[in-house]
């Protein structure tokens, strides 16, 4: 039987030469997965036999990776804010750079829970995920405030929609997966709920990483795009098609000091918030930077003047 030691070395190069940017990694990570262990465990014991088995699962996923296809759609598993997600052709891997959408979400809601708490407005914070494709966002912010002992359902209400049916059954799975699929409610539904009250103005903070590639880009994206529903990537010619349809909704749908977080591309810095001010003037916008200095949030609120 052949070692781990032994079988990677010949994986890793294979996936070199079939162009991954991250052989090693992928090689790793894909005999981990096909041994069931860790990976650092199979770093620490490279002396260990690989059965027939696992030998063949982890031919097959190498192989499949040498197609191009994601090794998160290959391993089913995507980790994503400390937590691992479910991840298949369904919805959209969650990318790292989106964590940094949750860190904003979670901190507009903890100010909002502050401010309720010290006697001002209702206790309840109303939060939105528009586009949610397999969960992560709204899930990562539901175990973290439940982790904080925030009382969902009493003071922070938490919803969740997609336009696509499957990605919204992947949603669910991973919700139950992290023991809040009570705590959130997934409606399928293009941006906004059907249901709305007219001029409620209901919605607290909204998170939204919608389709944000513009439609010449999507075909030079790395191979592994490919293999994901290119409606959640999608963003029209200029990347922002859908982020404007979203921003005009914003009137109706967001309490008077709501926040709407769009996740944009990190050449959108300028063109996101100068899409805003054509589509709702005298509203305010600023621009949150992910861990690698990039433009990556658009933060949207009501302007302070009347
Ligand atoms: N960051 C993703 C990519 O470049 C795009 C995600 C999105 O459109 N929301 O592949």
């Amino acid at each position: 039987m052949p070692t781990v030691g032994e079988l990677l070395p010949s994986a890793v190069e294979r996936l070199r030469v079939a162009g991954s940017e991250s052989a090693r990694l992928d090689a790793e990570v894909l005999l981990a997965s096909a041994i069931g262990t860790e990976r650092t465990t199979l770093l620490a014991y490279p002396e260990v036999p690989v059965g027939p088995e696992a030998l063949e699962r982890f031919e097959e996923a190498v192989a499949r990776r040498l197609r191009g296809e994601p090794v998160a759609y290959i391993r089913g598993i995507k980790e994503f804010f400390g937590l691992a997600f479910a991840a298949d052709g369904r919805a959209l891997i969650p990318r790292p750079e989106t964590e940094r959408l949750v860190e904003i979400g979670l901190a507009a809601v903890m100010a909002r829970l502050t401010a309720a708490e010290h006697g001002r407005g209702s206790p309840l914070v109303r939060v939105l995920d528009v586009g949610t494709g397999g969960g992560a966002v709204i899930i990562s912010i539901a175990s973290e405030l439940r982790r904080r002992r925030v009382d969902l359902g009493r003071d922070v209400t938490l919803a969740a929609t997609d336009d696509s049916a499957e990605a919204l059954d992947l949603a669910r799975e991973n919700a139950v997966g992290h023991a809040v699929g009570d705590a959130i409610e997934f409606i399928e539904a293009d941006l906004l709920p059907p249901e709305l009250p007219a001029g409620a103005a209901p919605i607290d903070v909204i998170v939204a990483n919608l389709p944000y590639v513009r439609s010449g880009a999507i075909a030079g994206l790395p191979i592994a795009a490919s293999f994901e529903p290119p409606r959640a990537l999608d963003g029209g010619t200029d990347g922002l098609a859908v982020i404007r349809r979203l921003l005009a909704l914003l009137p109706d749908a967001l309490a008077a000091d709501g926040v709407a977080l769009f996740e944009i591309g990190a050449d959108q810095g300028e063109d996101a918030p100068a899409a805003l001010r054509e589509v709702l003037p005298g509203w305010n916008a600023a621009i949150e930077k992910d861990i690698a200095g990039h433009p990556r949030i658009l933060s949207v609120a009501r302007g302070t003047e009347l």
